[in-house]
């Protein structure tokens, strides 16, 4: 059987890009990731939703790189803030905001409210761009939780010290990485991406880019 294509990993952020390796390498792809690529483009996440955001971070790279790109776009929604901070989760304390200082002020806009209106969800969006910048395969989950009041544990990144896995009365930060990867919105996501990839390999429509394959 022909070698199986590439598949650029569209994501700097470099825990993300972690987690996502690590849920695709059972299922025997190549993939590389955006620093295997000096040449790639800074993609603008300008959507309105997690699926627009990901469809432009999987087509523009790929077109540009002429390769297979995953796109993935992902965020917290919290109930009581009406979906806030959703796609702007990377920024919710401003532009290049850090990691703390999000969860600072995720933690002073829930001040007031009581714990069981604290709960939230995160979502997850997939998109497979082909190396024309077609988007072939998409993919949405999501993971549902509550926001402590206060940080627990160090693991995961994001909001993850925060975010509660109610039945394990445990936070992402404190449950260990084999358990995140079976519950998280990512896992999700990907094992509905997973099939769908196994149905496009199937078809035959996954094939090398036209671009020469820049990584062996
Ligand atoms: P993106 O890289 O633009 O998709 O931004 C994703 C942002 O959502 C991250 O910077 C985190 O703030 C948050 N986020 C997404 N997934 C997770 C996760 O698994 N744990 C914690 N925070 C997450």
């Amino acid at each position: 059987m022909p070698q199986l294509p590439l598949i650029v990993l569209g994501t700097r952020n470099v825990k993300k890009g972690l987690e996502l390796a690590e849920l695709l390498a059972p299922l025997g792809i190549r993939f590389a990731t955006l620093a295997d690529f000096p040449d790639a483009i800074e993609v603008a996440e300008t959507g309105d939703t997690f699926g627009d955001n990901a469809r432009l971070k999987a087509a523009e790279q790929a077109r540009h790189l002429g390769q297979w790109v995953l796109g993935e776009d992902s965020g917290l929604s919290v109930d009581a803030l009406g979906g806030r901070p959703g796609v702007y989760s990377a920024r919710f304390a401003g532009e290049n905001a850090t990691d703390e200082a999000n969860n600072d002020r995720l933690l002073a806009e829930l001040a007031d409210v009581p714990l069981e209106k604290r709960t939230a969800f995160y979502t997850c969006h997939m998109t497979l761009a082909d190396p024309h910048g077609n988007v072939v395969l998409e993919a949405e989950d999501y993971c549902r939780g509550r926001i402590r009041f206060e940080r627990a544990g160090s693991g995961g990144f994001g909001y993850d010290p925060l975010f509660e896995i109610v039945e394990y009365h445990r936070t992402f930060g404190e449950l260990s990485p084999a358990v995140k990867s079976c519950l998280s919105h990512r896992a999700r996501a990907l094992r509905q991406f997973a099939a769908n990839l196994a149905t496009l390999i199937e078809s035959g429509a996954f094939t090398q880019s036209p671009a020469h394959d820049r990584i062996k």
